[in-house]
């Protein structure tokens, strides 16, 4: 570091945190924002104004990780214009770029004064301390000890922000669906114990969360012990999380077909506060297809699987994930994709071309499908999807609801809040504060937000 540069204060710093990819990382981020608060880092919005900047990162298509270098080249310059005022910048990047490129990082941005993994952002705040001292710190090794054991703890009576939470259960993934970067920058599945999960989610309920939604790359692959040494799936554990006062929702996400097991959907019949709402990404609707990417079901066995769930909860919305352009993927395999989508009728769902991922199998693979098709593909797909998705809005309207409200509206008095299918609701607000749990009845829709009445 520069001798003719001031540092702040050490609980003057400031910090700004950009987070990229999915909710997963979006909880990370929070995690280090408190690591760093301990650490006398106040967290700024103003990127000019912070004193260290860290990238939060996602490896997951190829757009994502290109993203986060085109941001470094930006945050280059900036961190000479504030040198120029006599003021340091640290440049962090965590994440999944930060696990899959390690070192290739310091080689391409020299700005960067700390990479860190997924599994030891515990250990930022000594890595920044390491890298005040001129040296540059890649942290990404697997740490033996937990991550989640050396993370402050929200004390009683700190408001968090939203009347909404995530709460990580489960991290990694063994699956190995062809496609994916995930086993390799997330490494293998484990779940966090019983009672550090039902410790955190109290500890957020006596701070005024209402909601929680718990996370995982592959989130019913959970498995615990009860207090009394019982095996625990994801079911038991949501029937579990349920008694907790004040919490009067629960969501779970990312889900994987294989691991939807009957406890899991019994919670779906049993439970009110179980959101009648389900992510359970499909990719494809090829067997064909399916088999390549190691998905290990069939799209049969998929949609049987939703015949059960509806059966137990028949109003779930089913949300989901598709790959347009995995290698082979005909003409026809695709139409198997739009068939299975015309069956299940998606209330929400996520689309993507395939991105060979560097380390991947599907990498491998010969017989890669042209950029053009792709893109001809997921747009004929997300045509549909979207489709679904506003008849899906549409057949709310008229429906009395309650509605969770979570934040202010654009207009003054308006609140919006969140349906128990997962959109976004806006009502005028009147009496009603953020946090309350609204009955609303549903006047209008679109494909991304409803809008409602207050009837109490
Ligand atoms: N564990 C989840 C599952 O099994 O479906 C998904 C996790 S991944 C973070 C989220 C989504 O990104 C996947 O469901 C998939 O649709 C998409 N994805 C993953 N790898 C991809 C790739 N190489 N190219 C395009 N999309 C990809
Ligand atoms: Fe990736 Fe999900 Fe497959 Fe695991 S189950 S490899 S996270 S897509």
């Amino acid at each position: 570091m520069s001798e003719q540069t001031t540092l702040p204060a050490d609980n003057q710093r400031k910090v700004f945190i950009k987070t990229y990819g999915c909710q997963m990382n979006v909880y990370d981020s929070e995690r280090m924002g408190e690591a760093l608060a301990a650490d006398g880092y106040q967290p700024t919005e103003v990127i000019e104004d912070a004193d260290l900047i860290l990238l939060n990162t996602c490896h997951i298509r190829e757009k994502a990780a290109e993203k986060v270098y085109s941001a470094l080249g930006r945050y280059r310059d900036l961190k000479a214009e504030r040198l120029k005022q006599g003021r340091e910048t640290m440049i962090g990047v965590a994440g999944c770029v930060a696990q899959a490129e390690g070192e290739e990082i310091l080689r391409r941005a020299p700005d960067v004064d700390v990479v860190i993994g997924p599994q030891t952002y515990h250990r930022l705040p000594e890595a920044l301390r390491k890298a005040k001292t001129g040296e540059r710190v890649v942290d990404t090794e697997y740490a033996v000890e937990d991550k989640f054991d050396y993370l402050p703890k929200k004390e009683r009576g700190v408001r968090p922000k939203n009347v909404s939470a995530f709460l990580t259960v489960q991290e990694g993934c063994d699956k190995f669906c062809t496609f994916c970067v995930v086993p390799y920058t997330r490494g293998s599945e484990i779940s966090r114990s019983t009672k550090q999960i039902v410790d955190e989610a109290r500890r957020l309920a006596e701070n005024g969360v209402r909601e929680i939604t718990l996370l995982g790359q592959n989130v019913n692959a959970w498995h615990g012990e009860s207090a009394d040494g019982a095996d625990w799936g994801l079911g038991d554990l949501v029937f579990h999380l349920a008694e907790i006062d004040g919490i009067e929702r629960l969501r779970y996400t990312t889900s994987h077909p294989r691991d939807m097991d009957e406890r899991l959907m019994q919670a779906h019949r049993d439970l009110p506060k179980l959101m009648p709402y389900l992510h359970l990404p499909v990719q494809a609707g090829s067997d064909k297809i399916l088999k390549a990417m190691n998905r290990r079901h069939t799209a049969e066995e998929y949609l049987a699987l939703i015949e059960r769930i509806r059966a137990a909860r028949p109003d779930i919305a089913m949300s989901g994930d598709f790959i347009v352009g995995f290698p082979g993927e005909t003409e026809e395999d695709f139409q198997a994709t739009l068939a299975l989508v015309e069956k299940v009728r998606y209330a929400q769902a996520f689309s993507f071309k395939y991105s060979p991922r560097p380390g991947t199998p599907g990498a491998e693979l010969g017989d890669q499908v042209p950029e053009a098709e792709k893109a001809d593909r997921l747009q004929r797909l997300q045509a549909m999807l979207t489709r679904h998705q506003l008849e899906f809005a549409q057949s709310r309207v008229g429906l009395e609801m309650d509605i969770l409200l979570e934040k202010p509206g654009r207009n003054s008095g308006q609140l919006i809040g969140r349906s128990p299918w997962l959109q976004s609701v806006v009502i005028d607000g009147g009496e009603a504060e953020i946090g309350d749990l609204v009955r609303v009845r549903i006047t209008d829709a679109a494909t991304n937000s409803l809008a409602g009445v207050r009837i109490a």
